[in-house]
């Protein structure tokens, strides 16, 4: 093998869409993450870098490797919401492109992507991009991936990959790992030949509450089997659970493998063996939710004497999947019953966060809850005394969890007391992912016995310390990112499927 620098073009695009939730306009990507060319590169060489965490891992195991160069093209992404703006995605890919056919010619390119992306035009931006990059780059040269899990993963995104790495974790807490793992793979395609990735798809949607991973899940033991299996050809299995919300053709668990040496038929048998597992434990994949009443009978107890912490999930309003982060059925109810000890967030209300910063810490006012979201089918106004307890500017380093060690920023934001039930109100919406995001307005968990949390499952990565996995309630709620996925008005999803149909079937 050449001694000389591997160059290695490095991009991504990351967005998970929920088909009903607004669209995530290039003002949105700029806000989180838009960069390209010299300032993409300069962040690449920093320490903690602003990318993910997949390409800060891919990057350290590739300086331990050998020589190489990382040559910067472009990267996007934003918070999880609706179908990317269609203009903004072209811009993106043709920007790549040129970036690409500007430093021709490269050794292989590194995506960190997300994979469940929609645009407001395309069901399949993921694959658009990849097949448009293996085009400029041409057969022989390696294109590695790394996913989320929850990809929805098409045949066009596969054929035009030589490595796909989905994390592991859910919560996803290994991006960087995976990052490392990618770039392994990478030096053993350059020294063993081609990289193959075979997908194989069932009808089969589980809902995002029951692919967590964690002892005893059925998800959990489907990817430690997959693992069983690396060695050898086989470099690499995934087992994405998808993201249903997407309402798009390729929806659906995917088992997808890949090999080294061209060794397709390994990847392609090994592949429909294990969708023939997961399609056996399919049964194992939906989930009990608790009605709002319960959950709200569950507060009562938690908050009366002796009673022990209990954390409500949201998952129905979770803006880690699109949701807006601001439902009050469970805030109505909690209240209606008199509960205390009560600590609800992080709900995002930009105009009733700034109103409490402009009246100051001690002020007595009437909150009046989504006051500005008339278009929105979810967010019903209400409003209720309050008492402004703390205020924050909503910056916070992650101390525990998915976000640990690295700095975020909630907007203004505003600790309210509404008697019994206190509310953490933020500006910019996102999921409560971190005991940091309540620490900045001043919140005692100990104080806290009952925690509503507007996220799904990766809240549980960071409040284990809290409550134990026992004392979470899922809600049955209202909102955008309801598991309860029979009551979605779904048009692309492809039928049967399972667990939406009865009839759903499949095999080999
Ligand atoms: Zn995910």
């Amino acid at each position: 093998m050449a001694t000389a620098a591997l160059r290695v073009g490095i991009c991504g695009f990351f967005l998970e869409c929920n088909r009903w939730a607004p669209v995530t306009t290039r003002a949105m990507f700029g806000a989180a993450l838009d960069m390209a060319g010299d300032v993409l590169q300069a962040e690449l060489a920093r320490e903690q870098p602003r990318t993910l965490p997949d390409t800060a891992g891919f990057v350290a195991q590739m300086n331990q490797l050998g020589p190489w160069q990382p040559v910067a093209l472009r990267m996007a992404a934003a918070q999880p919401g609706g179908p990317a703006e269609h203009a903004f995605f072209e811009e993106l890919v043709s920007d790549i492109e040129a970036r690409l056919r500007a430093a021709a010619p490269l050794d292989a390119v590194f995506i960190s992507s997300h994979g469940a992306a929609l645009t407001t035009e395309s069901d399949d931006p993921d694959g658009e991009l990849f097949a448009r990059i293996r085009a400029i780059v041409g057969p022989q040269v390696p294109v590695v991936a790394v996913l989320d899990l929850h990809t929805n993963v098409s045949q066009r995104m596969t054929d035009a990959l030589s490595a796909f790495v989905a994390y592991r974790c859910n919560p996803h807490t290994d991006l960087r790992e995976r990052g490392e793992e990618v770039a392994r793979h990478l030096h053993a395609l350059i020294a063993n030949g081609p990289g193959v990735v075979e997908r194989v798809r069932l009808p089969l949607v589980p809902p995002a509450t029951a692919q967590l991973v964690a002892p005893g899940t059925p998800y959990a033991e489907l990817i430690a089997l997959g693992q069983t299996h690396v060695g050898g050809a086989i470099l690499n299995v995934s087992l994405c659970g998808g993201f249903a919300l997407a309402d798009c053709e390729k929806c659906g668990f995917s088992v997808v493998v890949t090999a080294q040496g061209g060794d397709r038929a390994a990847a392609r048998s090994l592949a429909l063996d294990l969708a023939q597992t997961v399609w056996q434990q399919r049964d194992r994949f939906v989930s009990r939710l608790t009605p709002v009443d319960e959950a709200v009978r569950a507060a009562l107890d938690a908050g009366a004497p002796g009673g022990a912490p209990l954390i409500l999930a949201d998952v129905a309003d979770n803006p880690g999947a699109g949701g807006g982060g601001n439902t009050v059925l469970l805030l109505q109810s909690l209240l209606a019953a008199g509960a205390q000890g009560v600590l609800l967030g992080v709900f995002t209300d930009a105009a009733l966060a700034q109103e409490a910063n402009a009246l100051g810490v001690g002020a007595n006012f009437i909150a009046r809850f989504n006051r500005d979201q008339r278009d929105d089918l979810f967010a019903q106004p209400c409003q209720y005394p309050a008492r402004v307890l703390a205020l924050s500017d909503g910056r916070f380093v992650g101390r525990r969890g998915m976000v640990k060690g690295s700095q975020h920023e909630m907007g203004p934001s505003a600790l309210l007391d509404l008697g019994g039930v206190r509310v953490a109100v933020i500006s910019k919406r996102q999921q409560l992912l971190d005991p940091a995001q309540l620490d900045v307005l001043g919140v005692d968990l100990a104080s806290v016995r009952t925690l509503v949390v507007k996220s799904r499952g990766h809240f549980r990565a960071a409040f284990d310390e809290f409550a134990p996995r026992e004392r979470i309630l899922e809600v049955d709620g209202p909102g955008l990112t309801t598991p309860n996925l029979k009551t979605l008005p779904w048009t692309r999803m492809p039928r049967p499927v399972f667990p939406i149909d009865d009839d759903a079937n499949w095999s080999p």
